[in-house]
């Protein structure tokens, strides 16, 4: 009995479909993953029901004493995960999802119009870092607030840390935001930290993308250096879709009540426990040996796709990968990164189209993502990638001889064709 495919077989049948595509498919969206059945249980749970505006024991809505034990596992869990000890650190484990972590957070450090410097959107940085186009400011984090990008080093794709210091001290922002949404290397904390207080500025890291690979102790550990730390818990955290704002407590008496101010009311209004119950469950998952395995096994992934594309000679940004993606530049191919997202989505292989440094406009990217978060998470090692690589390889072969061949014919026909024209004579060959 399925209450669902009963009151709704249209949406039970998406969802039937969304499942076949995604277990049919190859998962290399760096910024996703497959999330565990116990996550997903706890997601569709009763706690759907409850309004809890408020912190636990502090609620505007009666019913919540299950809720605030929920709550407080969850922060709990949240700093144990992290390593972190609940007298120095805080958490809030409210945040709908990382951008609303990200807005509280500047919500509650400084006013609006004050400056920020985040990583440039086109050099790897997320939206709410400050993103702005030439025509307009398309992030609330640019239209309420100053901000100046700092970039990667054109030659290197590492970010150039004396440019950011030398920019940082002219500009003196009052927050100075690390974290990123394509990049490929760790970050320098100590440095950053050094020019944060140079210039009294907040040091605030989103460790949204790797914030399981830190969990896991298999990079850098911000929380040594940083006033916040904002996180997703979807990507290699592998749980629900929601966000989480730790806080060092020890220099600003003030900054929980901030913090805690700035998601609710400033920002959000209920939480939605029944996320934050699923982000409970992550957070124990986190928690394991098994998970610090997987987490080491994401960077030996990413690493073997690394080597096997630059085998190929393609170019990639930095040489190489420290952590769970890579970001391939393909302008040298004179082949455009929506092509071979194109392409790769007709051979079901998920990824995205994303712009590497210097490119001319964002909206014509250069290059790919290729994230191997959500294949391991399907206990995808070393060999399997290196078949993966190879897949990838051939998606670029095939978009480099439709260039060369095809003429007027349109992509999606030309790839059919190929595609077609391999899979009779693989039949033939069988037979
Ligand atoms: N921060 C970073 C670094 C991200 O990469 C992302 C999303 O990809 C976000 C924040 C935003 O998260 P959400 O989509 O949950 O709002």
């Amino acid at each position: 009995y399925s209450p669902l495919a009963q009151a709704d077989p249209e949406i039970q049948a998406l969802i039937d479909r969304e499942t076949y595509r995604q277990f049919r498919g190859l998962e290399l969206i760096a910024s996703e993953n497959l999330t565990s059945l116990a996550v997903m249980e706890a997601n569709g749970s009763m706690f759907t029901n409850k309004y809890s505006e408020g912190l636990p024991g502090a609620r505007y809505y009666g019913g919540n004493e299950v809720v605030d034990e929920l709550e407080v596992l969850c922060q709990n869990r949240a700093l144990a995960a992290f390593h972190l000890d609940g007298a120095e650190w805080g958490v809030n484990v409210q945040p709908y999802s990382g951008s609303t972590a990200n807005f509280a957070a500047f919500t509650a450090l400084i006013q609006p119009q004050d400056r920020i410097m985040g990583l440039g959107l086109a050099d790897g940085g997320h939206l709410t870092h400050g993103a702005f186009t030439p025509k307009r400011n398309i992030s609330a984090s640019s239209i309420y607030f100053q901000s100046l990008p700092y970039q990667v080093d054109p030659a290197t794709g590492l970010i150039d840390y004396d440019a950011l210091e030398k920019n940082a001290n002219l500009f003196k922002p009052r927050i100075l935001i690390c974290g990123a949404s394509a990049y490929p290397r760790d970050f320098d904390y100590a440095r950053l930290r050094k020019i944060a207080d140079l210039n009294g500025s907040y040091l605030m890291m989103d460790m949204a993308h790797i914030s399981g690979l830190v969990a896991a102790q298999v990079q850098n550990d911000p929380f040594k250096y940083c006033d916040v730390v904002c996180t997703t818990t979807h990507k290699t955290l592998r749980g629900p879709r929601a966000g989480l704002i730790f806080f060092n407590k020890t220099k600003e008496s003030d900054i929980e009540k901030r913090i805690n101010d700035a998601v609710f009311p400033a920002c959000q209004g209920g939480p939605h426990n029944n996320t934050i119950a699923a982000v409970a469950v992550a957070l124990k998952q986190v928690n394991t040996q098994a998970f610090r395995d997987y987490a080491a096994q994401i960077i030996a992934n990413t690493k073997t796709i690394a080597k096997v594309l630059s085998s190929h000679d393609y170019k990639l940004q930095t040489d190489g990968s420290d952590n769970h993606l890579v970001l391939w530049d393909l302008r040298p191919l004179g082949l455009s990164g929506s092509k071979i997202e194109k392409i790769c989505d007709l051979a079901h292989i998920t990824l995205n189209k994303n712009s590497v440094p210097g490119d001319k406009s964002a909206m014509v990217p250069g290059g790919v993502r290729v994230g191997t978060n959500a294949l391991t998470s399907r206990s995808m090692k070393e060999p399997e990638m290196e078949v993966v690589a190879e897949f990838l390889h051939r998606a670029v072969q095939i978009a480099l001889q439709a260039q060369e061949e095809s003429g007027s014919k349109k992509l999606v026909d030309f790839v059919k064709t190929v595609t077609e024209g391999e899979g009779a004579s693989r039949k033939a060959l069988q037979q």
